[in-house]
């Protein structure tokens, strides 16, 4: 038979063996790493000070039965671990198993907070177009002018949703497919073009002078059409939110084994403390102006996801009133991946 040590060393969950008084005997590195301590020799009570722990302990040891309680640890950062306690032998001692669920309480967290904002987004458009129905078929319902404008009103509303189905529908598509590397040949220049022709007429309506400069060989391995998505989603978004600016620039450069494409405004910039949330599902610095110039707060986040499934990373740049750069650097195509 192996030593408690052995055996706990084998373990993929943090293990400690107790005595029958709550005295750690032995301990893996597991659970040294989640309880941040070295243990051998310290009560388990007085190391995991909390009454659910004790209890269980008490309980097991009293009773012969195995419990299992879930500890919110107030470390930095804070951790919730279940624990599992048995009995392991006649004199008394006991198994502690912890697992660290952690993680699986954040992503249980994100995707709770996901459901209710999508669902947040969906109803306000939603509540506005039940509002015009009631009064088309109420007050309006002999006033011809009336009637146009809460059509009209209904039809941006609709749209609004439609976009937001679509936006979510993507998201849920790449992400499946997040695992999986693309293996076509993009030319990520080519692409440039594509999306500005695509976005000429918002580039018109804003006044705003698109451009793009595009460096031959600028292959990645890829799928093109999300790839055309990012390139899309940065070049909308700097004309939706860069044109103070009067100009967007567009570039495809090759540096270092990496195609970078960039895109540039000269709008009024995003400060410093939204930078790095920016990228989260609906996340906007201004929810009004997104709203008002059509957005879902969920163009960045398909960006990141996108990049990401190409092995590739996202750069944001960018001074409250000077614009910003976008720039997604994506490793050029070698054959055989
Ligand atoms: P949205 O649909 O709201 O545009 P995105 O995920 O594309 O959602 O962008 C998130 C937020 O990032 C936007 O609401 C906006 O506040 C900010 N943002 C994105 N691009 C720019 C830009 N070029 N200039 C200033 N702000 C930007």
């Amino acid at each position: 038979m192996s030593s408690a040590n052995e055996f706990l060393a084998a373990l993929p969950d943090g293990g400690l063996v107790l005595a029958s008084d709550g005295s750690i005997t032995a301990a893996n590195a597991h659970a040294k790493d989640m309880l941040q301590l070295r243990l051998t020799g310290l009560s388990a009570f007085n190391v995991i000070r909390l009454p659910a722990f004790s209890e269980a302990v008490e309980k097991c040891a009293r009773e012969g039965s195995a419990q299992t309680v879930e500890l919110e640890i107030h470390s930095r950062p804070p951790r919730l671990l279940e624990a599992h306690v048995a009995l392991l032998g006649q004199d008394g001692s006991m198994l502690v198993v912890l697992r660290d669920l952690t993680r699986e309480q954040q992503i249980e967290r994100m995707r709770s907070d996901f459901v209710a904002n999508a669902s947040h987004e969906m109803r306000t458009p939603l509540t506005a177009i039940l509002g015009t129905i009631e009064t088309l078929q109420g007050p309006a319902r002999d006033d011809p002018k009336a009637r146009d404008r809460f059509f009209s009103t209904m039809l941006t509303q609709a749209r609004r949703m439609k976009r937001l189905v679509d936006d979510l529908l993507t998201l849920s598509r790449i992400e499946l497919n997040e695992h999986v590397r693309p293996g076509g040949r993009v030319d990520l220049a080519d692409v440039a073009r594509q999306a500005r022709s695509n976005l000429l007429g918002l580039a018109k309506e804003v006044a705003v002078d698109l451009t793009v400069a595009g460096a031959d060989g600028a292959i990645v391995a890829g799928d093109a059409d999300e790839l055309l998505q990012v390139a899309q989603n940065l070049i909308e978004n700097a004309l939706k939110y860069g044109n103070g600016g009067g100009k967007v620039e567009v570039k495809c450069e090759t540096r270092g084994g990496k195609v970078v494409f960039s895109v540039r405004d000269w709008g009024k910039g995003i400060a410093e403390i939204h930078l790095p949330r920016l990228t989260e599902r609906f996340y906007r610095v201004s929810t009004q102006e997104s709203r008002a110039r059509g957005g879902t707060g969920l163009g960045l986040a398909i960006v990141k996801h996108i990049v990401s499934r190409h092995r590739g990373s996202l750069a944001i740049e960018s001074r409250e009133g000077q614009g910003s750069t976008f720039s997604v650097s994506i490793p050029v195509y070698t054959s055989g991946i």
